[in-house]
């Protein structure tokens, strides 16, 4: 059965089979998606994204062991804190607010962990502390990426020239499309690109050589610093819903392997 967290009364908690129960804890960011999109865009997809996996898997196994935990609207987003309206956590206060988070979990006797990065800048934290709580605690902290980006009928979904696209772009401003059309200002959409790294190739592939990159690096045409990667323009509400009813789909099956997964 799929259930949030928050819902239940204590009573209820303690008869749930914390053991096998997966805890998903999706993990947002309130940043800035340049001028078209809401601050609260990995926040708003990833409340769209966890509703969508529950539709799909409340029709296909009602009795998933699953537990949606709230978002986590703040994360770790320095590379766009010069933007207006970034509110970013430090690195250290964002793994300690997942660390305890989980050591909560854990002294209930949860062992299945799967937090859910619908940022990419929280990424590197949550790899850090999945190693570390499995080591510590003998849990098992999984994580997901959200977006299926590189699904070939997401990759359908971008318009034919866009080929940077990236944070704040058509993929993104769809999926907020797809929840609400009315938070998307589409005339004011701008392309970016990574001026910084264009002519770099080891930079951009993150080959050998690689730098951690900073909103700024992402301009308009004429060199203005625009902090989104890709062309938002072709962005609508249909595709975002094929990007999330795909990403969700891809998500379903990592969670049946960590459903199957022996502690
Ligand atoms: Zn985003």
């Amino acid at each position: 059965m799929i259930r949030n967290f928050r819902d239940l009364t204590r009573y209820e908690m303690e008869q749930v089979d914390r053991e096998n129960t997966i805890v998903l804890i999706p993990l947002g960011a309130l940043e800035q998606h340049g001028s078209q999109a809401p601050l609260g865009t990995d926040d708003i997809i990833a409340e769209a994204m966890v509703a969508e996996i529950r539709r799909q898997l409340e029709l296909e196994d009602p009795d998933f062991p699953m537990m949606l935990f709230p978002v986590i609207p703040l994360g770790l987003s320095t590379e766009h804190k010069h933007f207006c309206g970034t509110v970013t956590l430090r690195p250290e206060t964002y793994y300690n607010l997942l660390y305890d988070t989980a050591v909560s979990l854990s002294r209930h006797g949860f062992k299945k962990l799967a937090f859910l990065i619908c940022h990419g800048g929280n990424a590197p934290v949550v790899q850090v502390l999945s190693r570390e709580l499995r080591s510590e605690l003998g849990i098992s902290p999984f994580f997901l990426s959200s977006g299926a980006f590189g699904h070939p009928d997401v990759q359908a979904t971008v318009s034919e020239g866009n080929i940077w696209d990236f944070h704040g772009g058509e993929m993104e401003t769809s999926m907020v499309m797809a929840v609400d059309e009315s938070l998307v200002k589409l005339e004011l959409s701008e392309p970016g690109i990574p001026t910084a790294f264009i002519n770099n190739t080891a930079l951009k592939t993150g080959g050998a050589c690689s730098i951690g990159w900073v909103s700024e690096d992402w301009k308009t045409v004429d060199g203005k610093p625009i902090g989104i990667g890709g062309d938002p323009r072709g962005a609508t509400a249909e595709k975002g819903r094929i990007i999330i009813e795909t990403s969700a789909k891809v998500l379903i099956s990592g969670l049946k392997e960590i459903r199957d997964w022996k502690v």
